[in-house]
């Protein structure tokens, strides 16, 4: 067996970030940008009110309460030429453009607006500046907005989108086809022949690519014989730019899968310090990755999480491309027996007083599925006994609490 870091760091390790592609924004999101972005542009674009009310000059209201004449109303979206001169003022609303000759605004709620609409009793005096958001408050031009590396979140798309940035370089996403091998598998609802059981890996894998910002390709259920498994994954090597498979990496007599992809590429079949997961394979079909997972179904995911999605937020040119792997106390015993392996036990965490604290999901056999689907973390157990209630441990977290 190889230990966990080791297997990481060949797997991560082994992969390249994608080319880059030019898009349109609203296909941008979650992406990661390329290059700095430069702003040629202030945001906002032009000094204008934050409140309802009255543009004025500050002056004027220095011996408030005092009565302004008003020279006329600016709406959001008008151009505000209503120069406002001593002892004047113009009715404004949020996000018109300050006039000319007002250096401040007085909020509707601290004036009286005659009934004849032609002047307007100011109750304080307001300094000047006075509810004024500044051409450039936010973004001057000529500032970097975002630096290269930065994943765009929907802020990031709004704020690229007020500087008219309709078009982004990025990293392009990882297209992933998935398989599940397995003479036992069957995809649908018809009821199961004894010694069948239904797929259930390639609708998890699908979702977690999905889910993780790449392009999921379902490349369907492949029979455990070499012409089905070489015609797909030649197929992959063709239009995906990286393959997850699953099942048929163990010690099983069937496992055409081994010899297939030991026919067709580079593959270092792997025994990890890990339970569940220790079978994984990884190599390369012409340049495409192959993440061999096992066929277990927690396996698989735990696979997936450990050593495929890394290495996937590494080909988008994620900056950080692990989940979070925090603290957390025990809030039960999470015990386990010496075997030389690191267990990633499916735990709930969940943050009560300043910490996280763990209990077990559920049944913790690698074909037990459904407590890897309430999990929302992994908790790391070191070889040895596992800790007691109350004893610290490291999670990942999969989920934030
Ligand atoms: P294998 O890695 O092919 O030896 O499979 C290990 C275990 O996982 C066996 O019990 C398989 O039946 C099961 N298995 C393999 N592939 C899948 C799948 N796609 N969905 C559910 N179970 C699977
Ligand atoms: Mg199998």
């Amino acid at each position: 067996m190889i230990p966990l870091e080791e297997a990481r760091e060949y797997v991560i390790g082994s992969v390249s970030p994608l080319d880059t592609i030019t898009l349109p924004l609203n296909e941008t999101r979650g992406m990661v940008l390329v290059n700095d972005v430069a702003s040629n542009e202030a945001v906002p674009p032009f000094a204008n009110t934050a409140m309802d009310g009255f543009a004025v000059q500050s002056g004027d209201t220095a011996g408030a309460p005092t009565t302004l004449d008003v020279v006329g109303t600016i709406a959001a979206g008008d151009k505000g030429d209503v120069p406002v001169g001593p002892g004047q003022a113009a009715r404004i609303m949020t996000g018109a453009p300050l006039p000319p000759g007002a250096d401040a605004i007085i909020m509707v709620e601290l004036t009286t607006f005659s009934e004849d609409g032609q002047t307007v009793e100011i109750a304080e005096p307001v300094p000047a500046g006075n509810h004024v958001r500044s051409a450039g408050e936010d973004i001057e031009p000529g500032d970097t907005v975002f630096e290269a590396g930065t994943v765009i979140t929907p802020g990031h798309l709004g704020v690229l989108a007020s500087l008219g940035a309709y078009e982004v370089e990025v990293r392009r996403r990882p297209r992933v086809g998935v398989i599940s091998t397995g003479d036992e598998l069957v995809d649908g609802p018809e009821p199961l022949e004894h010694g069948q059981i239904r797929d259930s890996n390639r609708r998890t894998l699908l979702a977690l690519v999905e889910e993780n910002g790449f392009e999921a390709v379902d490349l369907g259920l492949v029979r455990d014989d070499k012409d089905s498994l070489t015609e797909a994954i030649q197929n992959a090597a063709t239009t995906c730019d990286a393959l997850i498979s699953s099942g048929g990496v163990s010690m099983g007599a069937f496992d055409f899968v081994k010899v297939v992809l030991d026919e067709l590429g580079e593959m270092r079949w792997m025994q990890i310090a890990i339970k569940p997961a220790k079978p994984m394979a990884f190599g390369f079909v012409d340049d495409m990755p192959v993440f061999g997972l096992p066929g277990n179904p927690v396996s698989s995911m735990v696979s997936f999480e450990l050593f495929a999605r890394p290495a996937l937020r590494k080909m988008a040119g994620h900056p950080r491309i692990d989940r979070p792997w925090v603290q957390a106390i025990a809030s039960e015993d999470l015990l386990r027996r010496p075997d030389g392996k690191t267990h990633f036990a499916r735990v709930i965490a969940e943050y009560v007083d300043g910490a996280y604290r763990l209990r077990f999901a559920g049944g913790q056999g690698s074909h037990q599925l459904r407590a890897m689907a309430d999990a929302n973390a992994l908790a790391v157990v070191p070889d040895g006994d596992g800790v007691e209630a109350g004893g610290i441990i490291t999670a990942i977290l999969l989920e934030i609490p």
